[in-house]
């Protein structure tokens, strides 16, 4: 089941998510979902507050869409190391038409569960390091517009407000 992915300026996308108590079977079907979302969407990650859920899971294939051959659920993950800094440009499937510039670490290590509740640690670097970075800022309700600069900002904002008064006259 495809689902709907939330937008900013929702200000879902902003609140801090809540840890995973349990992995009971709704989470997995949920997973499920998600992981369908995120191929279709062709993202390279999802976070579960970017289709309404405030809990601290995400899901991520740095492989992408069409050869979908690393993918990951990670359940409360949390980086617990990281070193070096590297920029590179990021969009968001829950941020349209914007990308943004964003140093970050060079290398995470991050700490997880898996769909089983099993304990993992990924230590990552490359687009896998972004990816974990930015799914893991979701569940602490930042998303890419929030590291860009003012001036970025403002005139994304802008344009948005823009969107939504044509779609008002259109709906009108
Ligand atoms: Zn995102």
């Amino acid at each position: 089941m495809l689902l709907e992915i939330v937008k900013y300026p929702d200000p879902r996308l902003g609140e801090k998510c809540a840890r995973v108590a349990e992995i009971t079977p709704e989470l997995r079907e949920l997973i499920g979902h998600m992981v369908e979302t995120m191929y279709e969407k062709d993202g390279v990650g999802l976070a579960a507050p970017q289709i309404g859920e405030g809990i601290r899971l995400i899901t991520v294939d740095d492989t992408g869409p069409k050869e979908r051959k690393a993918l990951r659920i990670l359940v409360n993950p949390e980086i617990v190391e990281g070193e070096g800094a590297k920029e590179s440009e990021e969009s968001c499937l829950s941020v349209p038409a914007f990308s943004t510039k964003i140093k970050r670490k060079e290398t995470v290590t991050v700490k997880a569960q898996d769909e089983n509740g099993q304990d993992v640690r990924i230590r990552a670097e490359g687009l896998l390091a972004v990816i974990l970075q930015h799914e893991i800022d979701h569940l602490d309700g930042v998303t890419i517009v929030d590291h860009a600069g003012r001036l970025k900002r403002a005139l994304y904002d802008k344009k948005i407000a823009k969107w939504r008064k044509n779609r008002e006259q259109a709906q009108a």
